[in-house]
């Protein structure tokens, strides 16, 4: 079974948020929410500054509190894929797993369940690369099977300088930022 990931090169993101109105129409995500969001970090002292501009979403923890905080069950852990996921019907929307995670994932869908990225189940379930990663301009996001060492991710991992967003919250992410 495949264990999803997500690699993106921090050097190629120009921030134009094309990855945002895609996940937007690819999942009917609500206007004045979002799946996935552009930050910029700005590091150093002037005049030695640098940015790093990142497309951030749920990381599919490896060690996800949301799933162990659910009370119903609705946040699981999908067996094919690795993939954190809410079922819409079993969500009691008690907001617990919005608490629990530390990247600020999630949002309460206006119909009352707890909605976040899915790494577009629907799509990569069948082999498809999510949305965000297929219309990316630059083509800075990667997307593919953390235990496979011949992926693509698993080779860029392997030769590529890379971070992980608040390792130290013991989530275990999977989605890593190349700089
Ligand atoms: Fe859960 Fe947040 Fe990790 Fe996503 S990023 S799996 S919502 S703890
Ligand atoms: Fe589970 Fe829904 Fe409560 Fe989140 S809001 S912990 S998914 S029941
Ligand atoms: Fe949105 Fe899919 Fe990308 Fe997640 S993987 S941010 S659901 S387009």
């Amino acid at each position: 079974m495949p264990r999803f990931g997500m690699v993106i090169d921090t050097r190629k993101c120009v921030g134009c948020m094309d990855c945002v109105v895609a996940c937007q129409t690819e999942n009917d995500v609500p206007v004045g929410f979002c799946r996935d969001w552009i930050k910029t970090e700005v590091r150093g002292e002037f005049p030695n500054l640098t940015a790093e501009i990142r497309s951030e979403r749920c990381n599919h923890c490896d060690n996800p509190p949301c799933v162990q905080c659910c009370p119903t069950g609705a946040s699981h852990v999908e067996d094919f894929g690795k993939v954190v996921l809410v079922t819409a019907n079993m969500c009691i929307g008690c907001k617990a797993c919005i608490a629990s995670c530390p990247y600020d994932a999630r949002y309460v869908h206006p119909d009352g369940y707890v909605d976040k990225c899915t790494f577009c189940y629907h799509r990569t379930k069948d082999g498809k690369d999510p949305a965000c990663v297929s219309v990316c301009p630059t083509h800075c996001m990667y997307f593919g099977d953390l235990d496979d060492p011949a992926s693509t991710v698993s080779k860029l991992l392997r030769t590529r300088q890379h971070h992980t967003l608040l390792p130290e919250a013991g989530t275990k992410p999977r989605i890593f930022y190349m700089t």
